[in-house]
């Protein structure tokens, strides 16, 4: 048990780890820290569409579900995609919303690529807290652009806030691209 405890403790300081380890790891300490209450009348995915979109950094809202910047980015055009509806399980999805996530995130990442011209892409859902849910009662998938090199750099300044002008210029670029 003590062994298995401390093997599961040296992971996160481990200089082995791949990218998408780092990766995890930053969504789960971005969002202890910048999302909080998991509770409806709390929750973040509940909040944004009630918001303008140049405020909710929303690029685009479907009939059941909506695409956003995260606010507290990995990387420069982090969006998440989510329901309108408050679900935590995936398996709780009505068959509209399954396919208009799917249909949000195709569109998402085609805007992506000319807006951005990343090499590749992280995609990826934490399900629970314990897997690094910061908003664990509103499921969300995460859409990450990811460039050649950009793991040293993004190990440096992981858990920076990338500053709101910087995330007002994306929100603008990708609406561009998808008007
Ligand atoms: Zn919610």
């Amino acid at each position: 048990m003590n062994d298995r405890s401390s093997t599961a403790l040296a992971i996160p300081t481990n200089s082995n780890l791949t990218g998408m380890d780092h990766l995890w790891a930053g969504w789960r300490s971005t969002y202890i820290t910048g999302a909080g209450d998991p509770e409806p009348d709390g929750c973040l995915f509940c909040r944004l569409p009630d918001q303008p979109d140049r405020e909710s950094l929303i690029i685009a809202r479907g009939h059941t579900a909506f695409t956003a910047l995260n606010r507290f980015p990995y990387t420069t055009g982090h969006v998440m995609i989510a329901p309108f509806r408050h679900i935590a399980d995936p398996g709780d999805l009505n068959d509209s919303e399954r396919s208009e996530l799917w249909e949000s995130l195709v569109v998402a990442q085609r805007a992506l690529q000319p807006a951005m011209s990343p090499d590749g892409f992280n995609l990826g859902a934490n399900l629970g807290r314990v897997a690094g849910a910061g908003v664990p009662g509103h499921f969300h998938l995460h859409l990450v652009p990811r460039w050649e090199g950009d793991a040293n750099f993004m190990t440096t300044v992981g858990g920076t806030r990338v500053i709101p002008e910087d995330l007002a210029d994306t929100w603008e670029k990708l609406r561009a691209v998808l008007e």
